[in-house]
């Protein structure tokens, strides 16, 4: 790890004049993914802006919207009571996320940025795309169990780890920023991008930008979520697949399914497809098989992690099963 500069900011305005000044600046939260990744060298900052005292932990409902400060803790924002009660998809997918001891430390907008845990870009001796740009990718031709079936390129196949921004992209959140031109909202679903030729810029987010809240709409008081995570280990691991579902159904039959995947692709991912083929329908073994089957029409995977292709779909059935009080 190089030397670095510490600074602490009073305002918000202040941090993001102080990024954006230097190409090699960053802002740091809790700390829990930048300090790692500037240890493994994955990361070189010269000045790191410290934001923890700016005013953005609070967690305010208003207008049918619960408005999530960038720097409240992931522990906090899992036990509230508004989300536990009307957004547990979220508190689930918090819940299911890292330790307690990280809970405590890590914030909303940090997790958002946290950068992919694929051990290639971690490790400093292998060509990463994401890391280096032009230098290539070790995982093409490498181990990539944990690697991604859907939206990867020829130039990176990573999968991004949050669960909380899976739980996002389901819930149609939109997150609000401050940048060097001013404040700016960006829906979910364009806040992460797909890596094509460029691995290395992984969200909309420009140099300098702050993240200064989450908004997430409150789904009506019977709207069926659920967050279901498979891992390797039941705690302190990262998803191999996950499902977050927010659903809708009038008697029978679904009428808005919003379906959101983590640990198969590249970004949190949603399949206007899938969502498309239960609409209408009831939720019967069948019809969420057929939903299932064009979640992973386009998808390419690798020898190492064919499997996923499967267990995306059986993890579809069951967390859908389950509103039904259906098989599994
Ligand atoms: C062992 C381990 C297991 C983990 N398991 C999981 C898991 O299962 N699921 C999961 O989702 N996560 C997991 N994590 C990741 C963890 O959730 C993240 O490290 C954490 O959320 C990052 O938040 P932070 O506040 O510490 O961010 P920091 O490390 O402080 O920052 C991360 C990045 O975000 C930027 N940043 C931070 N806040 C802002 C802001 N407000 N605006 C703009 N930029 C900002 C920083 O500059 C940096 O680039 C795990 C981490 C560890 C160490
Ligand atoms: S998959 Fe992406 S992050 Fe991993 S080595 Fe390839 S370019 Fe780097």
């Amino acid at each position: 790890m190089r030397d670095f500069a510490y600074a602490r900011a009073g305002r918000a305005a202040e941090a993001v004049q102080l990024v954006a000044r230097s190409a090699d600046a960053a802002f740091i939260a809790g700390g829990t993914d930048l300090l790692n990744l500037m240890k493994d060298g994955a990361e070189d900052h010269d000045l790191v802006i410290d934001i923890n005292h700016l005013p953005l932990a609070g967690i305010e409902e208003s207008g049918g919207r619960l408005r999530i400060g960038a720097l409240a803790k992931m522990a906090d924002v899992a036990l509230h009571p508004v989300v536990r009660k009307r957004l547990p998809v979220l508190s689930q997918a918090l819940l299911a996320s890292a330790s307690p001891q990280v809970r405590h430390m890590a914030s909303i907008g940090g997790n958002l940025l946290q950068r992919t845990r694929c051990w290639y870009f971690r490790g400093e001796d292998f060509a990463c795309n994401k890391r280096e740009p032009g230098a290539g990718c070790a995982a093409l031709e490498g181990r990539s169990r944990w690697h991604a079936v859907l939206g990867g390129s020829d130039h990176c196949i990573a999968v991004h780890p949050s669960d909380l921004a899976v739980a996002l992209r389901a819930l149609d959140a939109t997150a609000h920023t401050l940048g060097p031109g001013g404040p700016r909202t960006i829906a979910m679903a364009d806040f992460h991008r797909e890596p094509g030729a460029t691995p290395h810029l992984e969200n909309a987010l420009r140099h300098g930008e702050l993240i200064t809240a989450v908004e997430v709409p409150l789904p009506a008081p019977d709207t069926r979520q659920r967050y279901l995570k498979l891992r390797d280990r039941a705690t302190f691991e990262f998803a191999v697949v996950s499902v977050a579902t927010v659903l809708r159904m009038n008697g029978q039959t679904v009428e808005e399914a919003r379906l959101a995947f983590g640990g198969i692709a590249t970004r949190p991912w949603r399949s206007p497809e899938a969502e498309a083929a239960l609409r209408g329908k009831p939720l019967t073994e069948r019809n969420i098989a057929a939903a299932g089957r064009l979640l992973v029409q386009d998808a390419q995977p690798r020898e190492d992690n064919t499997f996923k292709v499967e267990l995306v779909q059986r993890a579809l059935q069951d967390v859908l099963g389950r509103f039904t009080g259906g098989s599994r």
